[in-house]
């Protein structure tokens, strides 16, 4: 989308081609395309894989060098200003009531309940609008929506949250510090574009795909090794893929993949699911062959891609080899906790963020919501607990409890 925007804002500078790598599997070939979306500037001068927020895609465009080097090199827009990027519904880091960190369900909204019960609220993401369901094909238990692309949910989501909130993409937050309590100071959250200075701040920063930490994982990541099979599944019609993992996701994404026309196996380091009985009854129905108790040794490849699987039996200790075209690694979720360690916020035996029903952390003027929290994970739980958390800050920035 941002490439065609620019396309045809500067035609006389910007050519841009949208390509379905099914039907280009010479291209796909040439630019090691193993996920999607892929970006390729220039020919292959410089290279950008996922979905990046617009300021990102202009500086790499520029500049044709990752958003991360350019991070480094001072170079990234608003950042020799030390301004906050500009464009709609954006502020200058500054005196706020809240930070919100992390535009997921959980943050967009709690945004828009913070700025309706009349505080001064700004969220802030690292990357782009919409967290891990932007990445979902198709969401089909989102109250009043029969079936809706993920990403289309959450734009619209975003668009109504602007309406309310600066939401501001591309904007990490680095360090927080609380200030002393008693002497009622600020806490200071700091980003790559400034320093906030809030009376409350709400954690929302989800979750991310555990890996598995074998040889091979990292350097066949992109290329055959994958870790959402609703957003590149599609790429393994026809192919053998093996998916690792035996709890709800690894199921759905077996069942998703087998529906797309991929050859599926599973592979499992225990004897038994557990996976919701429905879908494991849909997996034998649908006679999805499972390994059980296999764990992964090594990814192998031509070190292009990856096209062996070393596994061994834990009962028989018996190593082998399955040679494959992919691998989906669907072993669960690790929470974002790094800022709220940093802070001092229990957590929970499972590593996710203790909260009591009102989102409150146990820090005061720290709230929790969406994945972050653990529970369900789901979009309607995300929301639920952002509207939640907004509106205990809100009570807690016009009545402090720890005051009483
Ligand atoms: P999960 O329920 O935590 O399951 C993770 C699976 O990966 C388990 O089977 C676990 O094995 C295995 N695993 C973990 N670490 C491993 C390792 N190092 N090596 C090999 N295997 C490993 O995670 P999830 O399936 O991603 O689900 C996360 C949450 O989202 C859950 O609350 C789930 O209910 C929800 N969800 C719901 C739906 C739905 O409603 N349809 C769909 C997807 C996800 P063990 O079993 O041996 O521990």
């Amino acid at each position: 989308m941002s490439a065609i925007k620019c396309a045809i804002a500067k035609p006389e500078l910007v050519r841009a081609e949208c390509i379905e790598k099914n039907e280009n599997p010479e291209l796909a070939e040439r630019f090691e395309v193993g996920s999607v979306p892929h970006t390729v500037f220039n020919e292959g001068a410089h290279q950008g894989l996922g979905l990046m927020p617009e300021e990102r895609f202009v500086a790499e465009l520029i500049y044709l060098k990752s958003a991360e080097e350019l991070l480094d090199q001072g170079l990234l827009p608003g950042q020799e200003e030390g301004k906050a990027p500009s464009g709609f519904g954006t502020i200058e880091p500054g005196e706020v009531d809240l930070v919100i960190i992390g535009a997921g369900p959980a943050g967009l909204t709690a945004g828009i309940y913070a700025v309706r019960a009349g505080l001064k609220a700004v969220v802030l993401e690292k990357h782009i609008v919409g967290g891990q369901v932007a990445l979902t094909p198709v969401v089909e238990n989102y109250p009043g929506f029969t079936s809706v692309p993920g990403k289309q949910l959450m734009d619209i989501m975003s668009e109504h949250a602007r309406e309310y909130v600066p939401v501001h993409e591309g904007e990490g937050v680095e360090s927080i510090e609380m200030g002393d309590l008693a002497k009622g100071e600020s806490i200071i959250v700091t980003t790559n574009r400034g320093t906030y200075s809030a009376k409350a701040v709400i954690l929302t920063m989800g979750a991310a795909y555990r890996k598995l930490g074998v040889t091979g994982e990292d350097k066949y990541f992109g290329h055959g090794i994958n870790y959402c099979a609703s957003c590149d599944g599609y790429l393994y019609k026809g192919k053998s893929v093996a998916i690792i993992g035996g709890g709800n996701t690894a199921l759905t994404d077996a069942l998703h993949l087998k529906n797309l026309g991929v050859d599926v196996t599973i592979i499992h380091r225990r004897d038994s699911f557990r996976a919701q009985k429905p879908l494991q009854d849909s997996l034998e129905r649908e006679g999805i062959p499972v390994l059980w108790n296999t764990v992964i040794d090594e990814f192998q490849g031509d070190g292009k891609r990856v096209n062996n699987l070393r596994i061994r039996n834990l009962m028989t200790r018996a190593v082998s080899d399955l040679p494959v075209d992919g691998a989906f690694v669907a072993i669960g979720q690790v929470p974002a906790t790094e800022l709220a360690k940093s802070l001092g916020v229990e957590l929970k035996p499972d590593g996710f963020i203790k909260v009591g029903p009102d989102m409150r952390t146990s820090v005061p003027r720290v709230y929790a919501a969406g994945d972050l929290t653990g529970g369900l994970q789901q979009i309607v739980t995300a929301i639920g607990e952002g509207s939640i958390a907004a509106m205990s800050a809100f009570e807690d920035v016009s009545h402090p409890y720890w005051k009483e």
